[in-house]
């Protein structure tokens, strides 16, 4: 039997993206595309202070996670 695989466009850059399970990102191609893509939402939801630290890739894991646990 043939596996199927999804391919999905980012919604950050419109790169293909074949969406797996393992594919950590899904549906964006990586995770600095999924970092932009919540950085836009947060922007307007969160109010998150402007502060040139903001973006940094130690900073940003942590926004995520909290993201996730509003499900
Ligand atoms: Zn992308």
């Amino acid at each position: 039997m043939k596996k199927k695989t999804l391919i999905v466009d980012c919604p950050t850059c419109g790169e293909k993206v074949e969406w797996e399970e393992t594919s950590r990102w899904k549906p964006f191609c990586s995770e600095r595309c999924k970092l932009i893509d919540l950085g836009d939402w947060a922007e307007g939801n969160n109010r998150i202070p402007e502060d040139p630290e903001i973006g940094t890739p130690n900073e940003l894991p942590q926004v995520i996670d909290d993201i996730d646990n509003h499900h």
